[in-house]
């Protein structure tokens, strides 16, 4: 089995190599923080009111929300509940459409389950009847995001329905919604219509909780319920229920950040168009750039200035592509002159 090679861990310069939010969290956040008594940290964290405080954000009943240490840990929660096999039993199989982010990789090999990849096609157009094609009466597991990461693109939700009514009893779609803020769309008013379904989101992002890891699995009760025996039961610590609260409590911080992700991306676009780069256009906080014979220049050209870029070119897919995180607009144009500037340089 191959292990997930960690990004190095650079903390020096621009950071936009691992989607995060570039302007960090709301300064609510941090109030909150500070505001922690010494006994909320010496005894163990209670969730009701985080979970009170997602479940009104995402507009579900409480009992549909199960918080997590990060989505990472949501993740391999799905895939230990869902892709162990019995004693004796099959291997049961995990069906990913690639290009994909790369945890549900590694977290079906951990679980013991077979990893079924599904090319992809091109212009990242999803692929819908390879998914089907692929799916057999071990899969137990179909992971799927939207917008999907590297690519930034949105995949239909219809598709999502369709691999819903056609994967076999006691198997689960899982729909990682990491980036939904920034696309807009999400699949949850439909969970109660679709059981099989389980959505993923995360903190990391749109709120600026990364370092604080949070995220939380949304689904039905019953298909939750082997999900949640796999979360260790203290598993997000006080900190994180102190922040999410305040961050969900300031949607201007959130709207604002929206609307300068929606800049940035102008702004790089406008950036590659100049260079010579294709891109793929983004409903995500991040874009997937090609830049060819130029990847390699680039991405070290743009490192040695201090500025992280992720070399995604191993993936299915995606050779010749980096992908750019597209957060503060100050942040994007420092990036588009580095990027510029080392192209220039390289010609
Ligand atoms: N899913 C996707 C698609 C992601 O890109 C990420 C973050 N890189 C995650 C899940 C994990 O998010 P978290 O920080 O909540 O663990």
């Amino acid at each position: 089995m191959s292990h997930y090679q960690k990004p190095p861990e650079l903390y020096e310069g621009l950071r936009l190599h691992q989607n995060e939010n570039t302007g960090g969290c709301s300064p609510r956040v941090l109030e909150a923080l500070a505001a922690l008594k010494p006994e909320q940290i010496g005894f163990y964290p209670p969730y009701a009111a985080a979970t009170d405080a997602v479940a009104s954000y995402l507009g579900v009943p409480v009992d549909r929300i199960t918080l997590a240490n990060g989505l990472d840990e949501g993740i391999m929660a799905v895939a230990v509940a869902y892709l162990r096999a019995a004693i004796g039993g099959p291997q049961l199989e995990a069906i990913v459409p690639e290009p994909a982010f790369e945890i549900f990789r590694f977290d079906t090999a951990v679980a013991g389950g077979r990893l079924v990849q599904v090319m992809p096609r091109p212009q990242f157009a999803f692929p819908l009847d390879e998914v089907l094609a692929a799916i057999t009466p071990r899969t137990r597991v179909v992971f799927v995001t939207n917008p999907n990461n590297p690519t930034g693109v949105a995949m239909p939700l219809d598709a999502i329905r369709t691999i819903a009514r056609r994967v076999p009893p006691g198997a689960v779609v899982f729909v990682d919604e990491a980036y939904a803020e920034f696309a807009g769309e999400t699949f949850i008013p439909e969970l109660d219509a679709f059981p099989n379904v389980i959505v993923g989101r995360t903190f990391s992002k749109a709120f600026g909780l990364a370092g604080l890891r949070i995220g939380c699995l949304v689904g039905a009760p019953e298909t939750m319920y082997p999900i949640r025996q796999a979360i260790p039961v203290y598993s997000v610590n006080i900190a994180a229920v102190a922040a999410v609260q305040a961050a969900l409590g300031d949607r201007a911080f959130l709207d604002g950040y929206l609307q300068q992700v929606a800049e940035s991306k102008q702004i790089l676009y406008a950036a590659c168009d100049r260079l010579g780069l294709t891109y793929y256009p983004s409903r995500s906080n991040f874009v997937l750039v090609c830049a060819g014979d130029r990847l390699d220049a680039l991405v070290k050209g743009a490192f040695e200035k201090g500025i992280y870029l992720r070399d995604r070119s191993t993936e299915p897919g995606c050779a010749g592509c980096l992908r750019i995180a597209t957060g503060v607009v100050e942040h994007t144009k420092r990036a588009v002159a580095v990027m510029e500037e080392v192209l220039c340089a390289a010609r």
